[in-house]
């Protein structure tokens, strides 16, 4: 039988024509050796940022369904020029939205999760000879409404097709060359990575880098998905493979380190010690469809038999937050304010190999200490240490974290301003 092989293009690599040919042609030689071909695009370029910014000149809280509608379109753009230019190439190709395929979401706008993804369309075309172009980032619910699946949402997209198909890799091609110990526009000699787990993959997607969307591994590590990242401008070097940690040899306690400045912390203060009191919260915010990271309850105060709970959120989430907890407040009996701060970045350095190693925490914190940064809130993992900071000291705390970690390279790694692939 055929091999399917995924490949995902990201904006940077499809923002105009004659990006979109250099794509034709990466797809074509795919094709030629032989493999099925199904690619996922993105919108072009900045589309989807400048989507949102017209939405947001027009009502400050847009609805989420039109906000879904209007995302959207970005990449119905990109796959009928991407199919266009492959066709005039002298290939058979054909477009579809996720509409078309069936790429079934939950009912949740602007976050959906894959539920399903119907094969059949898909594997009639493939047997037909077509190379497949699908529509990124978006979904549709069992009632036909269009959803989309959260910023940086392709690479799920790619991911669940790839997993659906039982496809043998899912090559995300990006404007960077793969996945580096820390974003190398704030360290100019952080080191591309061979091979990563899925699980560290995850928790540095989850601490801040933004190579790929967190979802699209947590999908990989599900179902097996092999899953390389690579750049579409430079083909001979083959990026970074992402795999099982068991097929790894790991060989240093810590593989990366990123940083995460869209979160905000909230505190709210004086909240009874009682039975009840956390969960309340935390399952109000679930039911917003709001993630928590980081949380904190502090030791409760004997006088007033109060303690105060304090957690991260992302940025985006901020107004529906507030919201949320205003309308609890009186039911759970809370004195104090909700107080907001937004002037804060995780910190985090993730590594496999720091399990059973003791001693990594500890240098984390004298690296922070010797650069006199006060460490806001500390979570850990087993895989993972995250430091909370004033914002101002995040690039200062990536740099000298990696470079304690050892983690730099001979090289400079070469790096357009672009954020990769969104
Ligand atoms: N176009 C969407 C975004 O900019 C999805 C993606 O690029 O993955 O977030
Ligand atoms: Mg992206």
């Amino acid at each position: 039988m055929r091999k399917v092989i995924v490949q995902k293009f990201g904006g940077t690599s499809v923002s105009d024509t004659d990006k979109i040919k250099n794509v034709a042609k990466i797809v074509i030689k795919e094709k030629e050796n032989g493999n099925d071909v199904v690619v996922v695009v993105s919108a072009m370029g900045h589309t989807t940022d400048y989507l949102v910014k017209m939405a947001k000149e027009l009502s400050p809280m847009p609805s989420g369904r039109e906000m879904d509608m209007l995302l959207s379109t970005g990449e119905g753009v990109s796959i009928a020029l991407l199919a266009m230019a492959i066709q005039a190439q002298g290939y058979e190709a054909v477009s579809f939205n996720a509409m078309q395929v069936g790429i079934i979401t939950e009912n949740v706008h602007s976050k959906a999760r894959i539920i399903n993804i119907k094969t059949d369309k898909l594997r009639q075309n493939l047997k037909e000879g077509k190379i497949i172009v699908v529509a990124g980032f978006q979904g549709v619910t069992e009632d036909g409404e269009i959803t989309t699946l959260g910023r940086g949402g392709s690479d799920t997209s790619a991911v669940a097709l790839a997993a659906a198909l039982n496809a043998e890799r899912c090559d995300i091609y990006t404007d960077v060359e793969g996945v580096y110990t820390t974003d190398p526009r704030v360290v100019p000699n952080a080191s591309r990575l061979e091979s990563i787990s899925y699980e560290e993959m995850l928790e540095l997607a989850h601490a801040g880098a933004n190579v790929l969307h967190p979802r699209s591994v947590e999908t990989a590590k599900q179902f097996h998905v092999p899953l390389r990242v690579r750049s579409s401008f430079k083909l001979d070097n083959l990026g970074t493979l992402i795999l099982g940690v068991d097929k790894m040899e790991i060989y240093r306690p810590v593989a990366g380190v990123a940083a995460d400045l869209s979160q905000t912390r909230i505190v709210v203060c004086d909240v009874p010690d009682k039975p009840g009191v956390a969960a309340k919260i935390f399952s109000k915010l679930a039911k917003e469809h709001i993630s928590v990271d980081m949380i904190i309850q502090s030791y409760a105060r004997k006088i007033s038999n109060t303690n105060d709970i304090a957690f991260t959120i992302d940025t985006n989430d901020l107004p529906k937050t507030v919201t949320a907890l205003e309308e609890l407040k009186s039911e759970i009996g809370a004195t104090g304010d909700i107080q907001v701060d937004e002037n804060i970045a995780k910190v985090s350095i993730v590594g496999a190999g720091m399990i059973d190693r003791p001693g990594i925490a500890s240098t984390m914190f004298e690296t922070l200490a010797d650069l006199n940064i006060n460490i806001r809130m500390i979570s850990t993992s087993e895989i993972k240490i995250s430091c909370l900071v004033d914002k101002d000291q995040a690039e200062r705390a990536v740099k000298a974290l990696h470079k304690v970690f050892e983690l730099e390279s001979d090289e400079v790694a070469d790096v357009k301003g672009d954020l990769p692939n969104v």
